[in-house]
C-alpha cells in the first residue's frame, strides 16, 4: 500500500487509455450521470453546511456552462462507474459564480484544503490544476498559433498544420528536505512568512539537475549547510498551482548554518522534545504539506 499525502490518492480511475476515443469522451459529456468540477477564476466550489465539502454538478446543471466554456471540459477520470469533468466557468461575472454557488461558495483551495478529506482535495486540485494549465496555453509556444484541445483536455495540439506542437499539462518538480544533525534537524523561516512559522528547506529542480543534486544545492544555498545521505521519502502533488514536492531526508556534515542568499530571516536546529514541548516558540506547516508529513514521521521515529 502506497503511503499517500495530502491531494494525492483520488478515488478516480483516470482513463487514460480512452481520452483518445472521441465518441466515447462526447458520449460521457452528454451522459446525465457524469459530474462536473466547476472552476470559476481558480476557486473550487465548497458546500460548507456542516462540514466542508466539494461540490459536483450534475449534467443537467453543468449543460449551460458547457456549451459557453473558454476551456472545453477535462476528463479527470471515472468515479463510481461515471465520469468525472472539470469545467472552467471563469466567465461568470461575481453574482452569477454566487448564484450558481447555491448553498456553497466558491474559495481558493489553498484556504479550505485542510478541511477537505484527502480524496476531496485530490480531486479539487487535479480539477483545478489542469483548467488553470488549459487557460495558459490558448497559444502555441513554438509559433503563436492558437491551440486546440486533444485528448478530452490533456493534450493541448497547435492548430496551424505545419507547426503541429503538442502542448501537454505542466508539472514542476520541487525537492523539500528535512534535513538532520545528531537527533536535531534543520527547520527554518523565510523571509516575507508572517508570523512564527518555520518549516523544512524547499526549491524547485532545475534544468539538467537530478533532485538528489537538487537537495545539496539547496541546502547551501539557503542555510549553507553541506549534506550527505539524502534519501527519497514521499511526493506530493501541491497545486499552487503546479508543484510535484519530492521529499526527502539529509544528514548534515556538521550544525554550522551560515544563511546566504537572503531567502531565510531565521534558521536553527530542533530536537525531537523541542518539538513535542508544549512551549515550542515556532508553528509548524500546516497538516496538508509534506513539510508537516517530514517533521511528523521525523518525530515519530525517535
Ligand atoms: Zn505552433
Amino acid at each position: 500500500m502506497v503511503d499517500l499525502t495530502h491531494y494525492s490518492g483520488a478515488v478516480i480511475d483516470r482513463a487514460a487509455e480512452r481520452r483518445t476515443d472521441e465518441t466515447w469522451v462526447a458520449a460521457r459529456l452528454a451522459d446525465p450521470e457524469s459530474r462536473f468540477i466547476p472552476v470559476w477564476r481558480g476557486h473550487s466550489l465548497i458546500n460548507d453546511l456542516g462540514t466542508t465539502d466539494a461540490v459536483l454538478l450534475t449534467g443537467a446543471e453543468a449543460r449551460g456552462f458547457i456549451d459557453h466554456a473558454t476551456v472545453a471540459p477535462i476528463l479527470l477520470g471515472m468515479m463510481n462507474g461515471h465520469a468525472l469533468f472539470a469545467i472552467d466557468i471563469s466567465y461568470l461575472d461575481d453574482s452569477e459564480a454566487a448564484l450558481l454557488g447555491g448553498d456553497g461558495h466558491f474559495a481558493e483551495l489553498y484556504g479550505v484544503a485542510t478541511q477537505l478529506v484527502r480524496d476531496e482535495a485530490s480531486l479539487l486540485s487535479h480539477a483545478a490544476w489542469l483548467v488553470q494549465w488549459a487557460q495558459k496555453h490558448h497559444h502555441c509556444g513554438t509559433c503563436g498559433r492558437p491551440t486546440a484541445p486533444a485528448h478530452a483536455g490533456h493534450l493541448r495540439r497547435c492548430t496551424d498544420e505545419t507547426c503541429g506542437a503538442l502542448h501537454f499539462p505542466r508539472t514542476d518538480p520541487a525537492v523539500i528536505v528535512l534535513v538532520e544533525h545528531q537527533e536535531r534537524c534543520l527547520l527554518a523561516r523565510q523571509r516575507g512568512w508572517t508570523g512564527r512559522l518555520h518549516s523544512c528547506l524547499a526549491g524547485f529542480v532545475e534544468p539538467g539537475e537530478a533532485a538528489e543534486e537538487a537537495v545539496v544545492r539547496e541546502v547551501i544555498e539557503e542555510a549553507g549547510v553541506h549534506v550527505h545521505d539524502v534519501r527519497f521519502h514521499a511526493t506530493q502533488p501541491w497545486p499552487y498551482p503546479c508543484s510535484l514536492m519530492i521529499g526527502f531526508f539529509a544528514q548534515a556534515n556538521d550544525s554550522t548554518i551560515n544563511m546566504g542568499d537572503d531567502e531565510l530571516a531565521e534558521a536553527a536546529w530542533y530536537s525531537r522534545d523541542d518539538l513535542r514541548s508544549a512551549d515550542l516558540d515556532i508553528e509548524l506547516p500546516r497538516h496538508d504539506s509534506i513539510a508537516r508529513r517530514l517533521i511528523d514521521d521525523w518525530v515519530a521515529r525517535g
